[in-house]
């Protein structure tokens, strides 16, 4: 295991019981840490031809936006409900309890844009499903989805669009 996974902190039966939070912070925090995760992250995508990368609120902010400098693209956000000003499209999905919404800007991107969709984690698997489904919707050409970790006991991956390469960084 590279020095920088050390970093990944498991909080356990946070945010409500029975759940081990993987907490990125203090590797986010730690200066060689954090580049070294973003360029692993990079790796599988460089020499790949893309025009964004389309980070999830909220760490998938943190990661996204430096994979974009990272690769020389730019950054449209996956949002929260009620967050964006302009003309949004929006995709529901279902939590454990409940259901959430994804939106993005209608306009970000031309159509046929070729991105990177990223998240910090995959875990059930419903919020990248969700937000593989919006930037369809919005015209783009996801050429493929990155996190930097996978939870595999949760089975996130058995409904993912095969077609679209799934770059997971760190499993457990
Ligand atoms: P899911 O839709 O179940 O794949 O959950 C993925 C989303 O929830 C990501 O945006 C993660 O930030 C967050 N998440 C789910 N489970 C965890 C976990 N154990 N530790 C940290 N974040 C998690």
């Amino acid at each position: 295991m590279p020095d920088w996974q050390t970093l990944i902190r498991d909080v356990r039966d946070f945010p409500r019981p029975g759940v081990t939070f993987k907490d990125i912070t203090p590797l986010l925090a730690d200066a060689d840490g954090y580049a070294a995760a973003i360029d692993a992250m990079a790796a599988p995508w460089r020499g790949v031809a893309l025009d964004a990368v389309l980070g999830i609120e909220a760490r998938g902010f943190i990661l996204g936006a430096a994979l974009a400098r990272a690769l020389g693209t730019g950054f449209v956000p996956i949002r929260k409900p009620g967050k964006l000003p302009g003309r949004t499209h929006a995709q529901a999905y279902a939590l454990e309890y409940g259901s959430d919404r994804l939106e993005i800007h209608a306009d970000d991107l031309p159509p046929g844009a070729r991105v990177l969709i990223v998240d910090d984690v995959l875990a059930t698997g419903g919020t990248l499903r969700a937000a593989l489904a919006l930037a369809r919707r919005q015209g783009a050409l996801v050429v493929g989805a990155a996190v930097l970790l996978e939870i595999a006991a949760l089975g996130g991956r058995a409904d993912w669009d095969d077609a679209v390469a799934l770059e997971v960084t760190v499993g457990y």
